[in-house]
């Protein structure tokens, strides 16, 4: 029996060997690759271009999924719907779905919890409880995928911006890629996919390697390796030098555009100084700059900078024709900050 087997994790290659070992003639892998990544499929009993007695087979062998819905919640704009999904070992996770006028974005976690402790995320004050599987991660896009169908809507937009660091579970966010950009199943252009890390300056020079085509999101947050020390302890083991090095490599190979994430904190990190810094920072690289208010969290005591602030912060980046933007804040209602939705059902971080 394989009923610990989650059909989600199987590449094409090990479904078929499966289903062979079923005595299962090949095109029925293709069947149901096709009901899971086309159709998007709920339940093996959905499968409808497969026999019902091959079916019942798989339903009685196989999981078609690791996700149960916990809790979800709609902003009151309704544009933004956060869920909280439980793990067959009882731990958590948050996906988001965002639409906008011309796009529908989902933003899925790598991890449940995160390791690398940033000071001011709700995730990283968890600490980190497991990477995410490969079909863990590909089933939050395919859940976004099925909601939007409902309202006849199609998925537009994949950010690696939920919980957890998408490079410290390198191997399997990469796979899920794969899977998502797969042409014989989801089909999702790989520059409509955007990948954010905290600065794992080692795996963006291999994921400049491998000659990735995802857009690439790195999370500054500070100019200066004091503050960013303290705000990121990743900044301990990839200085400031090492992980913009590794961004000029990567802009070098790829030729492709970096964002730049910038959360500003009050007085934090949120002057014309702090800004110029920046500037100087990243000069010479192609790049845009997204600035972030700060989402409040339970345990980081700072605030977001307030609109004065943030409309200098913006003037001096165009000062120095570095394209910024400030991102609209969605869903605040319903915590849809990274991690916050779960700390609030578990009554706090532990
Ligand atoms: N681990 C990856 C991706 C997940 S976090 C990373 O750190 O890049 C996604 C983004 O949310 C990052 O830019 C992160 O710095 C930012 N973020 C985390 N907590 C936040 C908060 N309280 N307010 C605003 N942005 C936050
Ligand atoms: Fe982890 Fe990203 Fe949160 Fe930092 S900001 S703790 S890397 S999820």
């Amino acid at each position: 029996m394989d009923t610990n087997i989650n059909l989600l994790d199987l590449n094409v290659n090990v479904l078929q060997e499966k289903l062979e070992a079923l005595g299962e003639p090949k095109y029925r892998t293709k069947q149901l690759w096709h009901a899971i990544y086309q159709n998007h499929i709920g339940t093996l009993q959905e499968a409808t271009t497969l026999p019902i007695g091959l079916r019942k087979i798989l339903h009685d062998k196989f999981r078609l999924g690791n996700l149960t819905q916990i809790n979800e919640l709609a902003s009151k704009d309704k544009h933004t719907t956060k869920v909280l999904f439980g793990l067959p070992d009882g731990h958590n996770i948050e996906t988001v779905l965002m639409s906008y006028k011309r796009r529908r974005t989902v933003c899925i976690s790598t991890q449940a919890g995160c390791a690398l402790g940033c000071v001011f995320c709700a995730t990283g004050q968890m600490g980190l409880d497991r990477h995410l599987t490969v079909g863990e991660i590909v089933e939050q896009v395919l859940w976004a995928s099925r909601k939007l169908r409902v309202s006849g809507q199609k998925l537009t937009n994949i950010v690696f911006m939920g919980m957890g660091e998408p490079f410290h579970n390198y191997t399997n966010s990469i796979a899920a890629l794969n899977r998502l950009e797969d042409s014989s199943g989801m089909g999702i252009g790989a520059r409509r996919v955007t990948v954010s890390t905290a600065g794992h300056a080692k795996a963006i020079k291999r994921f400049a390697n491998e000659r990735r085509r995802e857009r690439l999101a790195v999370s500054l947050h500070a100019a200066e390796d004091k503050l960013r020390d303290k705000l990121m302890p990743i900044n301990r083991r990839f200085p400031l030098d090492e992980l913009m090095a590794a961004c000029r490599m990567y802009s070098s190979i790829t030729k492709r555009r970096i964002s730049f994430e910038w959360a500003l904190i009050d007085n934090i990190n949120d002057s014309e100084e702090h800004a110029r810094d920046l500037c100087a920072l990243i000069d010479n690289i192609d790049c845009h700059v997204n600035v972030i208010p700060l989402n409040p969290t339970d345990q980081f005591h700072g605030n977001r900078s307030n609109e004065d602030a943030t409309m200098k912060f913006k003037s001096q980046l165009d000062q120095s024709g570095i394209p910024c933007t400030i991102r609209v804040r969605r869903g605040l209602d319903i915590s849809a900050g990274c991690g916050q939705l779960k700390s609030e059902n578990t009554g706090g971080t532990s």
